[in-house]
């Protein structure tokens, strides 16, 4: 079994309230929200963090933050919605599976995670 949480979430090991999945990606609500919408898109396949990118994830990130936006549009958050990536213990990043924070719904600047 995966010691890493979101691996557990893709396997079904764990709950998770899914937005969105295809073969690729999933996307499911963050359980400590900031905003009515708090999302985390992710891929399946286990990635540490941006930092163990390489140019074999380019299209994968593209896709990551297009899926951002459509799904935002899709959820009506046409002023705008905020996207976060958190890398690195000293980028704030705590659960290193790579995810990309999609926050909207209100206008604060809450912090994320
Ligand atoms: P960070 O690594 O700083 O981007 O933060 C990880 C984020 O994952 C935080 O916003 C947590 O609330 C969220 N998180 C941690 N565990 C879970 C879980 N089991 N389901 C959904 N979200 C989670
Ligand atoms: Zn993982």
């Amino acid at each position: 079994m995966s010691e890493c949480i979101f691996c557990r979430i893709v396997a079904g090991e764990l709950p998770s309230h899914a937005v969105y999945e295809d073969d690729e990606l999933l996307v499911f609500n963050d359980i400590h929200p900031v905003a009515p919408i708090h999302w985390l898109i992710i891929p399946k396949a286990h990635v540490e963090s941006l930092a163990h990118c390489g140019p074999e994830h380019e299209a994968l990130l593209g896709r990551m933050l297009l899926l951002g936006a459509r799904l935002a549009r899709e959820h009506g958050l046409t002023d705008g919605f905020r996207t976060a990536i958190h890398t690195g213990r000293a980028g704030g990043q705590v659960v290193f599976h790579l995810h990309v924070h999609i926050v909207g719904g209100n206008e604060s600047k809450t912090p994320i995670g």
